[in-house]
């Protein structure tokens, strides 16, 4: 069996994530150290423009990169070449017709599907924060949460706060990492210095914005 987060929309005006695995233990699969390619294959045919499909996953996951050192995101743009993370805006079918899932991505150590992250298209997302509620889910922070599972982290239930925690509130800005977060993928990936931290905020300010819309 595949193993995945597949987040859900929940009455009382939140998101609400589910691991379908058993246990407490550590997901025990991270990626080798070096680069991963990503692409945003299938994209929304709702209002959201495409550079801002692409951009928030690119936001998304540099959200991770900025904190660790041993691996590299590349977004890859040749249509068909073969990538580490497939990203894509998928059809209600694809999620068993299930209204309720906004968005599902496999833990690594998984084969070809490791690290993809498959969004449900039947959902009118938006990547400006002010606008969140059910009806506009935030696709930035889903993304961040999402990805996280790519990297091979589980949920966190000991920081409300973090961008790992099983749950999330509409309309609260999520839109960083927690320390704990933070803590995390470092230990799985090592710890980017404040040097090199400057250096790339410098390089990528023009896309460091987080309401894009
Ligand atoms: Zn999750």
């Amino acid at each position: 069996m595949e193993h995945f987060c597949e987040s859900h929309s929940s009455e009382s005006n939140s998101l609400k994530f589910t691991e379908n695995i058993e246990g407490i233990d550590e997901w025990p699969h991270s990626w080798p150290e070096g680069e991963i390619s990503y692409r945003l294959n299938n994209k929304t045919k709702d209002v959201l423009k495409e550079r801002l499909q692409h951009k928030a996953v690119t936001v998304s996951l540099r959200a991770w990169q900025l904190r660790i050192r041993k691996l590299k995101f590349r977004r890859e743009r040749t249509p068909g070449a073969s990538v580490d993370f497939n990203v894509s805006f998928e059809p209600l079918s694809h999620f068993d017709n299930m209204k309720g899932v906004l968005a599902h991505a496999y833990f690594p150590g998984q084969g070809d599907i490791s690290g993809d992250c498959h969004i449900n298209d039947e959902w009118n997302w938006t990547t400006h924060s002010a606008l969140q509620k059910l009806s506009t889910p935030p696709l930035v922070p889903v993304l961040i949460h999402e990805f996280g599972h790519s990297l091979g982290l589980r949920h966190d239930t000991t920081a409300m706060d973090s961008i790992m925690y099983p749950s999330f509130d509409l309309g609260k800005k999520k839109n960083s990492l927690h320390p704990r977060d933070v803590a995390r993928i470092q230990e799985r990936y090592g710890a980017r210095t404040i040097s090199q931290r400057i250096i790339d905020y410098f390089r990528n300010r023009r896309d460091m914005g987080w309401d894009f819309d």
